[in-house]
């Protein structure tokens, strides 16, 4: 936890977010020296539980946000174990139930060593069912096991997903600009170093601890083109596997804000004008464009991608066209292009990929608020079902 002991920064907000980090994570190894002797008795864990709501108007399809409470189990159920027990909460007061018969259950699919709290605590991300066991209508990772037969199984499909946000503070002004006015514009910020260049990194730095001590498979940070906006990558990973690592890494990010003052949006276009929107770039690759020559599957796979723009357009985020717009390195919504190295197409063939000829592709039209399962699922519907 190399971060935790760098000098913390000169602003208000980041310097007491910073050492009440730095006091709980203690908090947590002194949790953790005493578990030994709390397992010979009786083993108290916190399961905290994490779903998707059903934000009105947004159905599943479009965009969720995270709800979640906590668990007390008696005695202590391993991460990674499915063993935990199925739960239930109010549905009226998460847009997803009528007020008289509210109740919706959580089934535990994903679970994963909490890091904030420490060991033997966990996190359990759960899908949603109605009260007869069926999936619920914003349950939309229950929707990937139904494309998984053997033949897409044995593709081995991998997915990259670029995470985009941008930060708040508590006023709800982009954290880190002035008061009044605007900060320089767009130019040193992406990828940038040093106080005037970005904004909010203790955040980040602690994110980036937290979902690596969960196990989730983080590949990388950056901060981006819009000042107090930047990314973080999971994958590769199977398609469940990536959605399930995107759904905790974006609780982290909201429960560690909470820490830190800052609020995070997903929002696809949160500044009007000469302002980068945020984006899910999602790299996509089976293993046949992943071998030597795997080039052509790439190109047909694009081929049938350009066929049904329209149908992914839709389930790409809530406010998409907002951002989409053809520029700050999009493509127009309404226009379908793909290219090498190109920043400005729907779907990008990297350059390492087109000088050896296989890999990947990257889908750029995701908007940041998009539903990862969904992107998944579309992409291998697309791709490999007739
Ligand atoms: P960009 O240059 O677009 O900013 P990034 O480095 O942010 O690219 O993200 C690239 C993503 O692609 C990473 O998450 C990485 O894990 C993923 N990736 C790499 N190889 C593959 C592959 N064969 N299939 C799917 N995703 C891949
Ligand atoms: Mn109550
Ligand atoms: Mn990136
Ligand atoms: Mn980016
Ligand atoms: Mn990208």
């Amino acid at each position: 936890l190399s971060s935790f002991g760098q000098a913390a920064r000169p602003t208000v907000a980041g310097f007491f977010a910073d050492n009440e980090f730095r006091s709980s994570l203690k908090m947590t190894r002194s949790t953790q020296r005493q578990a030994h002797h709390r397992l010979q008795v009786n083993a108290v864990q916190k399961a905290e539980y994490i779903w998707m709501d059903g934000h009105e108007g947004m159905k599943g399809i479009h965009f969720n946000e995270m709800r979640s409470k906590t668990k007390v189990i008696q005695n202590d159920i391993p991460p990674g174990s499915l063993d935990f027990p199925d739960w239930s909460f109010d549905g009226s007061s998460t847009g997803q139930a009528e007020g008289r018969f509210s109740d919706c259950i959580l089934k535990p699919v994903f679970t994963c060593p909490d890091p904030i709290r420490g060991d033997p605590h966990v996190f359990v991300l759960c899908e949603v069912l109605n009260p007869d066991g069926t999936p619920h209508e914003t349950n939309t990772r229950h929707l990937i096991k139904s494309v998984l037969s053997q033949d897409i199984l044995d593709e081995d499909t991998l997915f990259g997903f670029e995470q985009e946000y941008t930060m708040f503070n508590k006023a709800g002004k982009v954290y880190g600009w002035p008061e009044s006015g605007f900060p320089h514009p767009q130019g040193p910020f992406y990828c940038g170093v040093g106080l005037e260049a970005v904004y909010g990194r203790s955040l980040v730095e602690a994110h980036l601890d937290a979902c690596i001590k969960a196990g989730l498979k983080i590949s990388g940070i950056n901060a981006e083109v819009m000042p107090g906006q930047w990314e973080f990558q999971i994958g590769p990973a199977g398609p469940l596997e990536v959605g399930d690592h995107v759904m905790i890494a974006r609780w982290l990010l909201h429960r560690l804000g909470e820490d830190f003052g800052i609020t995070v949006t997903f929002e696809p276009k949160p500044m009007e004008g000469d302002w980068n929107g945020a984006g899910a770039h999602t790299n996509y690759s089976t293993k046949s464009m992943r071998k030597d020559g795997g080039m052509k599957a790439i190109e047909a796979a694009i081929e049938k991608l350009s066929k049904r723009h329209g149908e992914h357009i839709q389930q790409y985020g809530l406010g998409n066209e907002r951002r989409l717009t053809g520029k700050h390195e999009t493509a127009n919504i309404n226009t379908f292009k793909s290219g090498v190295a190109d920043r400005g197409a729907s779907i990008r063939i990297p350059l390492p990929v087109s000088l050896a000829g296989k890999g990947y592709l990257e889908d750029r039209r995701p908007a940041a608020n998009v539903d990862p399962y969904v992107v998944a699922r579309m992409l291998i519907e697309t791709t490999l079902k007739n």
